[in-house]
């Protein structure tokens, strides 16, 4: 696959442009790193598959270039001793680890603005969000800062700011790219994802990153997602549209712009009919019970003793207490609370037990769909316009609902992308394809149809 070379001078300015107009997109960035990787490429003698293209990857993935601190107090200045799987892969293939990206702390959150170190600016409209946790890859991308960014995906943190920033975003099948360096959120949920301005381009990155790997099990012995991205057409294609995914409030322009799509699907030959997933509603209740639980374990190993900035005390219990008050935010806390909270004995089986069933409801309704015929959902990925900044930030619930359409994909572990289908009031506007579990080829052929239909820099109305 032919990619452009960049300038790596050029990559230089072009991040350092984005970080002086006070984006924050980066917590990582050294000019002199930079040069050093493209100089090291330069003298390989054989061709690579990337070619020198420039890489944002978000800061809760391990790198050995430069620091991995999750935008968190608590892992300030920390220098993983290895690095991902994926990032290894990515430099193999000759791809430059061009800076760190900032984030929601320890990925928890929709907007980037639980960053310990400062708000994630929306690219275009700079008192907006650019949606979270991997504000700052989207950003970057959405800038034409980096060529492609890597984010994780845990309930929606790589759509949903695609979305918000008018980016591709791709959450591969849970087990398809190795989590091995990516800090631990919600281990059953987390998937590592890519951030580029084409499905193109993202696909060459996820064809890198992707494949069997024995430093992680739950990575599946399959081997990398590897599209034709040769179909021109989508006849022959079932596309079903979920009606619980187009509620009334539905913003008008979202709206708007998935029913040009849906005609734009019919154009090009898809057979695009609605279809039901009756337990959607269960999605956002359901995540929220897991994703604190399995975060309230991951993140006990931050103590002070075996990871974390440690605050010093003469006694155990206080230098714990001290540690991790001091170095986890507010919304950290929250959710370690909660996760502890349903896991006690006495509410195990009235949150966590209960909220394990009705996942398993969800990945019934997406398996019913998919063996009835259908090849891809669509739907908006979110159901509104990037947000102004301290709009929900003071108000978790709020927050929560921007993850409506975007969490059951990693409840079931299945494949989605996030699409530019226009823009309102030159905010853009993202659409959602979802594909069966571990179907990511056809998805993403299916993607890059899509997006030689749809203009996306076009107003909604
Ligand atoms: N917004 C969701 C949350 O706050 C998803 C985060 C993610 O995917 N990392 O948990």
């Amino acid at each position: 696959m032919p990619q452009a070379t960049p300038i790596p001078s050029d990559v230089v300015a072009r991040i350092a442009r984005v970080e002086e107009r006070g984006v924050n997109a980066t917590l990582a960035f050294e000019a002199d790193t930079v040069l050093q990787q493209a100089r090291a490429l330069a003298e390989r003698p054989e061709t690579t598959a990337l070619d020198g293209l420039a890489l944002g990857i978000k800061d809760n993935i391990c790198t050995l270039e430069y620091p991995t601190t999750c935008a968190s107090r608590m892992l300030e200045g920390y220098r993983s001793p290895y690095e991902a799987t994926a990032v290894s892969r990515l430099k193999a293939a000759g791809g430059i680890i061009a800076c760190k990206t900032n984030l929601d702390e320890f990925a928890m959150g929709s907007s980037t603005e639980h960053s310990a170190f400062g708000r994630v600016e929306h690219p275009l409209v700079p008192d907006r969000v650019p949606g979270g946790s991997s504000g700052g890859s989207a950003a970057l991308v959405a800038a034409g800062a980096v060529e492609a960014a890597l984010g994780s995906d845990t309930g929606g943190s790589v759509r949903q700011p695609a979305a918000f920033c008018g980016v591709v975003g791709f959450k591969p099948s849970y087990g398809r790219v190795s989590r091995h360096g990516l800090v631990a959120f919600g281990s059953s949920l987390d998937q590592i994802g890519v951030f580029a301005s084409s499905v193109t381009r993202a696909a060459s990155i996820v064809g890198v990153i992707s494949g069997r790997d024995p430093s992680d099990a739950t990575c599946r012995d399959l081997d990398p997602v590897q599209p034709a991205l040769e179909r021109r057409d989508l006849r022959g294609l079932v596309v079903g549209f979920p009606e619980e995914y187009f509620p009334a409030d539905l913003d008008p322009a979202i709206r708007a712009a998935c029913d040009k799509t849906i005609r734009a699907l019919r154009d090009a030959g898809a057979a695009v009919k609605a279809v039901s997933l009756p337990h959607a509603a269960l999605a956002v209740p359901c995540y929220y019970v897991i994703a604190p639980a399995e975060a309230s374990a991951n993140l006990a190993r931050y103590d002070g003793v075996r990871y974390g900035n440690r605050v010093p005390s003469h006694e155990l219990f206080a230098l714990y207490r001290e540690t991790r008050g001091r170095g986890f935010g507010d919304e950290v806390r929250r959710r370690i609370i909660v996760g502890t909270y349903v896991l006690s004995s006495g509410y195990y089986d009235a949150y966590y037990g209960r909220a394990q069933i009705a996942r398993g409801k969800i990945v019934g309704d997406f398996a019913a769909v998919f063996d009835d015929g259908v090849d891809v959902l669509f739907t908006p990925t979110t159901p509104t316009l990037a947000f102004k900044a301290g709009e929900c930030v003071e108000d978790p619930i709020a927050m929560c609902r921007t993850d409506v359409f975007v969490c059951s994909a990693n409840l079931a572990g299945i494949p989605a992308v996030s699409l530019p289908i226009g823009r309102s009031e030159g905010l853009p506007i993202g659409g959602q394809f979802m594909g069966a579990a571990l179907a990511d080829e056809l998805l993403l052929d299916v993607a890059h149809v899509v997006e030689g239909l749809i203009d996306g820099a076009e107003e909604a109305r």
